[in-house]
């Protein structure tokens, strides 16, 4: 049987910059950049009482509260204390793969103790070593780990046992599951779907006809199944955003207002990864309303904007049809994963 842990920081950044901010513990603060478009990265829980959610710009922020205090964010910072908790983890296993500096996946299934109780010892040696509050789930797999860490959050840990996961599941809204977003979501909503109950009621060949291959996934996951490994160091190698338009793009003018967009969101997702460095090309993709999909790229450039908006005309022309999607995304350079590495084994005393 596998025991999964998922470990997942309580509001990172906030409470990385609380430990030197004594005099701002218990008072509304969010760490955000300095730019006009800036948006919350994170915001500590008394931030969220009056509303503050992170990816929320910063003006509306402020609106919801008027005394939040803004912090910059300092990724390296960010950094260096993921990779000292990365190498606690790496002490029960080296089935640790990270999901992003705040949070990981352990793979505990030879240790002989319980996950539970590794977990407790885990986010106890966080709390001594780097003082920092995590939360954490324990699972058969991945998906209801993750969900599981949430549930008790901030800094409590919950367990499903392989003989609850049953009547878990049946419970759980469909938004919870591995892969559903909003609009999945939606969708299913439209069919009368809330719970995993009501999609357990669903048929194989009816989920494949309106979902595809994923259908077939949700068949399983909502039933609590998720064969998913826990695959340690997973270098990241593209990141990406994009969006669909409810209008259809026909000029260049209107697709450059989108680029500016999609590029601050791009730089913040960059930013919260910390990553920007380690950028070696860029690319642009392009959705026309007939469906068909360009992607243009170009290999060491750095990732500006004047440098998308080039990539994103450029695609432009390929097709006379309006635009109905646009991405953005960059390909990173494979040393990012070696540096990650250096970093484990730096932190390790190595
Ligand atoms: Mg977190």
């Amino acid at each position: 049987m596998r025991q999964i842990i998922h470990v997942d920081q309580d509001c990172f950044y906030a409470a990385v910059e609380l430990r030197e901010r004594t005099d701002l513990v218990g008072k509304p603060v969010g760490i955000a950049g300095s730019s006009r478009r800036s948006v919350l990265t994170t915001c500590n829980y008394e931030a969220r009482d009056f509303g503050c959610r992170s990816g929320m710009p910063v003006f509306k922020a402020l609106q919801a509260c008027p005394t939040l205090t803004l912090l910059p964010p300092r990724f390296e910072v960010y950094r260096a204390i993921s990779s000292r908790i990365r190498a606690i983890m790496l002490g029960y296993t080296e089935l640790v793969e990270p999901l992003s500096l705040d949070e990981a996946y352990l793979d505990v299934s030879e240790d002989s103790r319980s996950a539970f109780e590794i977990a407790t010892e885990i986010r106890y040696r966080i709390r001594e070593e780097i003082s920092l509050p995590s939360s954490a789930g324990i699972a058969p797999n991945k998906m209801l780990a993750k969900i599981a860490s949430d549930w008790n959050k901030p800094n409590g840990q919950f367990e499903i046992q392989p003989d609850e996961v049953k009547d878990f599941v049946r419970k759980l809204p469909v938004r919870k599951l591995w892969g559903v977003g909003p609009q999945t979501e939606k969708t299913l909503k439209e069919m009368g779907i809330a719970s995993c109950s009501d999609l357990q009621r669903i048929p194989e060949t009816e989920l494949a006809r309106r979902f595809g291959k994923f259908g077939v996934e949700l068949r399983d996951l909502c039933r609590g199944k998720d064969e998913r490994p826990v695959v340690p160091h997973r270098p990241p190698k593209s990141m990406s955003v994009e969006r669909t338009f409810a209008e259809f793009v026909d000029n260049l003018e209107t697709a450059s207002g989108k680029v500016h967009e999609l590029y601050s969101e791009l730089m913040d997702d960059l930013r919260a990864k910390g990553k920007l460095p380690k950028v070696d090309g860029i690319f642009a993709k392009l959705k026309f309303s007939d469906f068909t999909v360009t992607t243009v790229s170009k290999a060491g450039i750095r990732p500006v904007m004047e440098n998308y908006l080039s990539l994103v005309e450029e695609g432009f022309t390929r097709n006379d049809n309006p635009i109905r999607l646009i991405g953005l995304g960059v390909r990173l350079r494979e040393e990012s994963m070696i540096e990650a590495q250096l970093n484990f084994l730096e932190a390790l005393g190595i």
